[in-house]
């Protein structure tokens, strides 16, 4: 046993094809505010484009590398396979409706948990579900394209594909705080910190699903989140004295960040609340502008000289 106990889901990190349709389908259609425009600090060629609720808080935050071109990748065991956000009970048929208008085939309402779901997929294949619950713990976007009382109200889970529960289950139960006491056909929820919206991550045990390959329409990695930097170190290195072969602590600009496999193969990370999205930015400016980290800055006009123009939303949300 560790003392590692994260306070719930951080961001999610997942690869697209092109920018442009992301950022059009995010916006236009999800109503999440792009928060952060900047590039993947690792391969600075493509951009990384996160997007979240009005401030960007943890928990609310989905972000992308697109490459575009990039070919389908491929939904199978050791990935994240589902992303669900929280909406407020009475919206879901809203949301059903407004996919339909917006070109988006939805599969019809579930019942999950005891909790009413729509899924759905995005432009580059990523599935999604909108998930009822009336306790989300965060505020949706006040001025977006969605309505603020039908707005996403930060994440409800994620849902991981795994050919093995057990290896899984141990690493969530033993090394990371987490706790279970519910199963739903072959899904088992398990929670961290209380549990609630942005607290739940289901495991799917399939032990004949292929291997998921990482690519456009897929997640790359989930973070859960470290209070401080501090609490970050002490937990890495229970991560370490547990057998795990976990990264440097990595500055990320906007947080800091350790990373690790689980044992079905599903990289996880551990990104610290602050410093936060507004270390580089204005609250009312988040996301206009193209932003680099102070070791990137130099390679500036280059950088930018390979990525892809972008159309942004005006600043009252309209397509420009
Ligand atoms: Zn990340």
């Amino acid at each position: 046993m560790t003392s590692i106990q994260p306070s719930g889901l951080h961001h999610v990190t997942a690869v697209a094809a092109d920018p442009q349709r992301n950022l059009d389908f995010y916006h236009h259609v999800l109503g999440l505010r792009l928060i952060k425009q900047t590039v993947n600090f690792d391969a600075p060629d493509v951009y990384h484009l996160y997007y979240g609720n009005q401030e960007g808080e943890p928990g609310t935050v989905l972000t992308f590398f697109p490459f575009p071109g990039a070919p389908a990748g491929r939904r199978g065991a050791g990935q994240a396979t589902t992303v669900s956000f929280s909406v407020p009970p009475e919206s879901l048929g809203w949301w059903r409706d407004h996919l339909t208008r917006s070109g988006v085939d939805a599969d019809p309402v579930t019942t999950r948990f005891e909790e009413e779901a729509v899924a759905f997929h995005d432009p580059d294949g990523l599935a999604l579900e909108l998930v009822a619950h009336e306790h989300a713990p965060h505020e949706p976007w006040q001025d977006g394209p969605v309505p603020a009382e039908h707005g996403l109200r930060g994440f409800h889970s994620v849902t991981l594909t795994e050919q093995d529960l057990d290896a899984t289950g141990s690493l969530l139960l033993d090394t990371l705080g987490f706790a279970t006491d519910r199963q739903d056909g072959d899904r088992v929820r398990f929670e961290v910190a209380d549990g609630g919206p942005g607290r739940f991550v289901d495991v799917v045990a399939d032990p004949r699903a292929p291997s998921g390959l990482v690519a456009a329409g897929t997640v790359h990695h989930i973070a859960w989140r470290a209070p401080d930097d501090e609490t970050q170190a002490r937990w890495r290195g229970e991560l370490v004295e547990a057998g795990i072969g976990v990264t440097d602590i990595l500055d990320r600009q906007y947080f800091h960040s350790i990373y690790f496999r689980e044992p079905g193969g599903v990289l996880f990370e551990v990104a610290t609340d602050p410093p936060g999205f507004t270390i580089d930015e204005p609250l009312l400016e988040l996301g206009r502008k193209l932003r680099l980290p102070p070791w990137l800055e130099p390679r500036r006009d280059q950088i930018e000289r390979h990525l892809p123009s972008l159309e942004l939303p005006d600043y009252d949300g309209n397509r420009v």
